[in-house]
């Protein structure tokens, strides 16, 4: 689908190969509306061994925002979040965390910065206690008082896992898997929180909690790259989205002019 031919009012689309990662690139550690951005890709590539899969990705995430990255299978949503991560290093091109170059940051030093990931399928320790994998999320912060402040901010915030803290993490429910991810994730008092998939296995229902929960997070002063299937929730949820195909940013925009473009209704949304 040609979304890079699309796009309306206030919303910046990209041609299929305008974010070469030779072409040159913008300024983007000054973000798009000229504060500083906490976050930022210029010409990002990365893959697996000789398998490329981002293709020049260009992007720019301000502190406090809420920003969705969208597409469809296999268009590079978790690898884009993997190479933030420090997983796979980035081949080309620029990728910045507060304008320091995350490139040179080893994989084991990107939480430090105030990066947490919160992985496709959650990840948590099944055999551990609810309480157990929260405390591995503060694996960093050396003082018990400041553990134990965060583990009352993510108990206070997540009641239903103060609830179940002496369970073990195998036990609980899909759902309640996901807020513990999420739980363990805002253990290490994050500056940037990136969810790769929260959604994936839940009942609506369970999933518009957890969406809510993301939007308090986001509200007390988190800013969230977050990667969704689920259009629908991703464009409700987040202020602003980037649209991921075959490695590229083909379309980025607020999500309300997203939601209103007739290309990504058809192709994403179904409508
Ligand atoms: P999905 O929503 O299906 O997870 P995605 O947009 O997150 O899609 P990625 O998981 O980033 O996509 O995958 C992008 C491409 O990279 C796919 O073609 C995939 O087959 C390939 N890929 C993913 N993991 C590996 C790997 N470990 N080795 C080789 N190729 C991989």
């Amino acid at each position: 689908m040609p979304v890079g031919e699309v796009g309306g009012e206030g919303m910046a689309s990209r041609p299929a190969g305008s974010a070469a990662p030779d072409a040159p690139s913008r300024d983007l550690d000054s973000g798009d509306q000229g504060s500083a951005a906490l976050l930022s890709a210029s010409g990002l590539c990365s893959g697996y061994g000789r398998v490329t899969v981002l293709r020049g990705v260009d992007l720019a995430v301000r502190t406090g925002e809420f920003v969705a990255v969208i597409g469809a299978n296999g268009a590079g949503k978790t690898t884009l979040l993997r190479t933030i991560s420090g997983i796979l290093r980035p081949s080309a091109g620029r990728l910045a965390f507060e304008g320091r170059d995350l490139a040179r940051v080893p994989a084991h030093r990107i939480p430090a910065l105030g990066i947490a990931h919160v992985p496709e399928g959650r990840q948590i320790f099944p055999q551990l206690s609810v309480r157990e994998n929260l405390l591995l999320g503060a694996y960093l912060h050396r003082d018990r008082g400041h553990r134990e402040a965060r583990m009352a901010f993510v108990l206070d915030l997540f009641p239903r896992l103060h609830e179940r803290l002496r369970q073990a993490g195998g036990t609980l429910s899909g759902g309640e898997q996901q807020m513990l991810a999420v739980g363990r994730a805002l253990m290490l008092e994050p500056r940037l929180l990136m969810l790769d998939e929260p959604s994936q296995g839940l009942a609506p229902r369970v999933a518009g909690e957890l969406y809510e929960k993301l939007r308090e997070i986001h509200t007390l002063g988190t800013t969230i790259v977050l990667v969704e299937q689920n259009i629908t929730a991703a464009l409700r949820h987040a202020d602003r989205a980037y649209v991921l195909e075959h490695g590229r940013v083909v379309l980025e925009g607020s999500t309300a002019e997203l939601e209103g473009n007739d290309e990504i209704r058809r192709a994403y949304l179904g409508v």
